[in-house]
């Protein structure tokens, strides 16, 4: 046995988690690459290890691991897509994600989950718990708008240069314009790490011309039984609900590519088309304008949101 120290990492890479523990402190940045294509069949050359820096860049090939001075369990946000990928992306996408969406079994709503003691109670213990770092106050007489991140406002699976070449097309138009009327929150089912790392990515934190409130990630969230899905976790508006009674199901909404989230809140879900294939779609990807069209009209022209059908969005006339 050596006494080199042991380095383990896990590596962050559409939308799971791989533990690349065969390292030392003595091993190289080219064979953590390796290491990590072994896992992923990402090659090195494809990997952008997003928070991997050194001396404020890509730390080089032969920078040895020990000069990192990583953390035991770091982890690694990755891009990369492997080749197999690469020429998928000229095919019709498979829409998995999608399929296993609510969206072909019965709507969810008549299951009444969000009136069920057992979940309410899950909510509470949140409400009660669950810490808010509040990053900019609730303004006077605004409504509340909560956005999932991967696919609604950014696509977390298609590699890029930089993270802007993911972002949705007028992310920030878009937050500018609701700005106005909505208190803005911002809900993933990661952790608060990569919620920080993405936003700050897509340059949400330094813009000057809105505010997000704070973040949400995925220990706020609840899991449900459903018969038919199994256990499943969702994003409960109770929560802020909770925590800030000035929010309620009559001025709130929520946007997210994935219709199960909106399980304890059905009538306050708005599910949005889903932001993949980057760099195919977005030169033509203006859901984002619509939506801030629709925010603008019901935030102006309705007093009560439950009366709203969001599912039917698109044909709202004011
Ligand atoms: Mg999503």
């Amino acid at each position: 046995m050596s006494n080199l120290k042991e380095i383990k990492i896990i590596v962050k890479w559409s939308g799971k988690e791989y533990e690349i523990s065969d390292l030392s402190e003595q091993d190289t940045v080219a064979l953590l690459k390796h290491e990590i294509c072994k896992k992923t069949n990402v090659q090195p050359n494809r990997q952008k290890l997003l928070n991997l820096k050194y001396k404020g860049k890509f730390p080089p090939d032969d920078l040895r691991l020990s000069v990192l001075e990583i953390k035991p369990n770091f982890k690694v946000m990755m891009m990369g897509s492997i080749e197999a990928d690469i020429e998928e992306v000229s095919k019709v996408p498979e829409e998995e994600d999608v399929i296993d969406d609510f969206e072909v079994t019965q709507p969810f709503e008549e299951q009444s989950y969000d009136k069920q003691d057992v979940y309410l109670s899950k909510v509470n213990k949140r409400i009660r718990d669950y810490k808010i770092e509040m990053k900019n106050e609730p303004r006077e007489g605004k409504k509340l708008l909560v956005l999932d991140i991967d696919y609604t406002l950014f696509d977390h699976r298609s590699s890029a240069e930089q993270g802007s070449e993911l972002m949705r097309p007028f992310l920030h138009e878009f937050l500018t314009s609701a700005y106005q009327h909505y208190d803005i929150v911002i809900w993933s089912a990661t952790g608060m790490r990569w919620i920080d790392e993405k936003m700050r990515l897509l340059g949400v934190t330094t813009n000057d011309n809105y505010k997000i409130m704070f973040y949400l990630d995925s220990s706020a969230m609840i899991s449900i039984y459903t018969s038919d899905h199994g256990v499943i976790d969702v994003k409960p508006l109770g929560v802020i609900w909770g925590k800030y009674p000035q929010y309620s199901a009559k001025n709130s909404i929520m946007f997210d590519d994935i219709r199960r989230n909106f399980l304890m809140n059905p009538k306050a879900g708005l599910r949005i088309r889903p932001f993949r294939q980057a760099h195919l779609n977005r030169a033509t990807d203006k859901e984002l304008l619509k939506l801030a069209v629709y925010l603008k009209d019901i935030a102006e022209h309705c007093e009560d949101f439950t009366k709203l059908d969001h599912r039917k969005w698109e044909l709202y006339k004011p």
